[in-house]
Formats: structure tokens, C-alpha cells, sequence
């Protein structure tokens, strides 16, 4: 057996180390010039955004769980309504949903991890107002199917795309499905600030003016003039400036995850033992650029505990908790399919921080552990 490394799950300095000079540099630059809020650095950051995403507007905000509370409430969610979201995604799916006065109901996640439209549908009830698919891990949702759901039952559609920036189903990108989607910059997310961020991408303009106002006091972007309640979610500018520099270069980025998913892919995919995510070279319709490397393992705990003892940290995604198990949230959906989902799903290493060679060493302690 060869010696132990330390490869842990993830490493948050590295998150400013990586680019230290460069963060230094606007921080000196953005600071002297005083430009705190609402300067032209985030609006530089929201056309790239939007750009880069092809949506027709982004709005920087604070984080993404605000972004889903806003872009909940401006479809015309409201209390009594029902949503949809997976029993796989983050509590903040679920948290935005009840801001709003509404009810999330979690449905099964299917193979790919992602909401299964199939138990979507059977879900739906007259007060289904909205389905709010979360594209996790980095892969987009099957949105031929979901957009089929939406149409046939007349819902809205609202993405949670917090892991998804640069993510494709058939060339369009996460986030811009339906009537509007959030993104969080979260230091461990693929485009991590340096604190929290988040952003609303959309392609209606109504949508648009009232969730770019919602988030400012009610004001209008241009006079000022309050026209509507709001509250204060603006995205700092300073992290707009760091994030508009790290947009940059986020091709390499993506490239990269896809390149150690390759590697995780090479390595691991004949051990009956796992369930991987689908290959970056699978083909079809997805475009994935894993956030995470989700994987589904038998013998689960015993594995995560075997990689600990040779340095390896992996991490079971929520604390290893679905949804629909928060009772004390008052949730009573049965979901035996994903009940026993969760027992078995893993998350390895997937991040810029990680070699080749860190990718292989975590890859030869599964195989001994499975030998
Ligand atoms: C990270 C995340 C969020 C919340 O993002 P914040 O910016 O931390 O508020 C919401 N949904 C999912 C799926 C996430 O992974």
C-alpha cells in the first residue's frame, strides 16, 4: 500500500490563495476608489453573467437562498400554493418555498441524482402552483421531460441552478428554462467568492424590473423612485469585482472538473461496488460540470471511514439528510426509494485545489478498499 497523503475534501484557502495577487490587486483598486455599492463593477459582473449564461438579465444579490425567495415571490407564489422541489437539494430549496408562505413538497430524486419527473407527476395536486427542479451536482435536469410536466399541468417553472453555472441541457444553460433561476457564488460553489453571493438570471424584462427593485428597497435601478416594497439583497461590489475576474477564466474551470471526472470515470467505473455519475464523455444531451462528484457506494459508511483512515475526506451532501426525513419541519412524505438512495451516496473530492496524482491516489484507496 503506498503512503498516506492528505487529501482533504475541500480547501477553503485555496480559494483565495489561487489567486492572491490578482484579489489584492482589485481589492486595492475597487477600495480606493471607494466603489462599495452598487458600482459599475457589479453591473460589468451581471452582463458577463448574463452573457455567459445567455439569459437576457442577471442580478447580483446576496446569496442564492435570497435569490430563490425573490424569484419565488415575483412568479406569483403564494401562501397556500404547493411547489415542487427535489427531496435531494439543499434545505434552501425548501426555505425559500416557506419565505413565501407556500409549501415545498419533495419529490424522489431518479438515477442522476436530479428531481425524477416521473415522481413529479404524481405529486401534482390542484394547489401545484410551481415545480422548482434543482440541476444538482453540476448536471442539468432532463428539461424535455420537466418542461412536459409544466405544459400539461399548466405550472410555473423555477430553477434552483446554486450548482449549475455553465451547466447544458441541448446548449441552453441551467437557470435559463423557465421563468428565472438562482446562482450561488459560495467560496466552495464552481465560482466561488470570497464570502457569500448569489444572482438571479432571467429572460423576461417584467420579471426582471421587479426583482431588480425587490432587491434594492423597492427602488428603481435608474431613479431611484420606490415603486414596490423590497429589502436589501445587493451582491457587494467588491465581490462582483472578484467574481467578474474568476468569470474570466471559468471555461478552465469547467474544463478542469471535467478532467478530473474523466480520471474518477477511468479509474473507478468497472467496481461494481459504485454507481457513478454519468462520464463528462457520456454524450447526449447534458453538459455537466460537476460541482460535486457524487457517488453512490455499497458498504458506504464503512468506506467513508476506511478513506478517512488514509487521508482521504469525502462528505455525504446536507449532512447525508434528505428533505422529505425533516419531520421536525414538519414534512411526512414517504420516500423509501430515496430513503435508501441516501444511504449508499458519497461525495468525493472534486475541486480546482486537487492534482492528477490526488485524484489517482483517491481512486487506488477505493479499489484496496473493495478488493
Ligand atoms: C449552495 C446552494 C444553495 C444556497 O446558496 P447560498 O448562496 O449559500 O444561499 C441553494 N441551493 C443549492 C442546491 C445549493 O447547493
Amino acid at each position: 500500500m503506498s503512503a498516506i497523503r492528505e487529501v482533504p475534501f475541500f480547501r477553503y484557502p485555496s480559494v483565495f490563495t489561487d489567486h492572491e495577487e490578482e484579489f489584492v490587486r482589485i481589492f486595492r483598486e475597487v477600495g480606493r476608489r471607494g466603489a462599495f455599492i452598487k458600482q459599475r463593477d457589479l453591473t460589468e459582473f451581471e452582463n458577463k453573467l448574463a452573457a455567459f449564461t445567455g439569459a437576457k438579465y442577471a442580478i447580483g444579490v446576496g446569496n442564492a437562498t435570497d435569490a430563490l425567495e425573490m424569484l419565488i415571490k415575483a412568479a406569483g407564489v403564494k401562501p397556500g400554493d404547493e411547489v415542487i422541489v427535489s427531496s435531494h437539494t439543499m434545505l434552501a430549496t425548501a426555505s425559500a418555498v416557506v419565505a413565501n408562505g407556500a409549501t415545498p413538497v419533495p419529490v424522489d430524486p431518479g438515477d442522476d441524482h436530479l428531481l425524477d419527473p416521473d415522481s413529479a407527476r404524481k405529486s401534482i395536486t390542484r394547489k401545484t402552483k410551481a415545480i422548482l427542479p434543482t440541476n444538482l451536482n453540476g448536471r442539468t435536469c432532463d428539461m424535455d421531460a420537466i418542461l412536459k410536466l409544466v405544459a400539461d399541468h399548466g405550472l410555473l417553472l423555477l430553477e434552483d441552478a446554486a450548482q449549475a453555472l455553465g451547466s447544458r441541457f441541448k446548449g441552453k444553460h441551467a437557470g435559463t428554462f423557465g421563468f428565472a433561476g438562482c446562482i450561488s457564488f459560495y467560496p466552495a460553489k464552481t465560482l466561488g467568492c470570497l464570502g457569500d453571493g448569489g444572482a438571479i438570471i432571467c429572460n423576461d424584462e417584467a420579471a426582471w424590473s421587479k426583482m431588480v427593485r425587490t432587491c434594492d428597497h423597492g427602488r428603481d435601478p435608474v431613479t431611484a423612485e420606490v415603486s414596490c416594497w423590497g429589502r436589501n439583497s445587493r451582491m457587494d461590489n467588491l465581490q462582483a469585482a472578484f467574481l467578474s475576474h474568476l468569470l474570466d477564466s471559468y471555461q478552465n474551470t469547467i474544463d478542469r472538473r471535467r478532467a478530473m471526472a474523466r480520471i474518477y470515470d477511468a479509474e473507478l467505473s468497472w467496481l461494481e461496488a459504485l454507481r457513478l455519475p454519468p462520464s463528462p464523455d457520456a454524450g447526449g444531451d447534458h453538459y455537466d460540470i460537476f460541482q460535486n462528484y457524487e457517488i453512490e457506494a455499497e458498504r458506504r459508511d464503512e468506506l467513508k471511514a476506511f478513506l478517512l483512515s488514509r487521508g482521504v475526506g469525502t462528505l455525504l451532501q446536507w449532512g447525508g439528510v434528505a428533505i422529505h426525513q425533516l419531520r421536525q419541519l414538519g414534512f411526512t412524505q414517504q420516500l423509501p426509494r430515496t430513503d435508501e438512495r441516501f444511504k449508499r451516496l458519497l461525495m468525493l473530492p472534486m475541486n480546482l485545489s486537487l492534482s492528477d496524482d490526488e485524484v489517482r491516489y483517491v481512486c487506488e484507496q477505493i479499489r484496496a478498499f473493495y478488493a
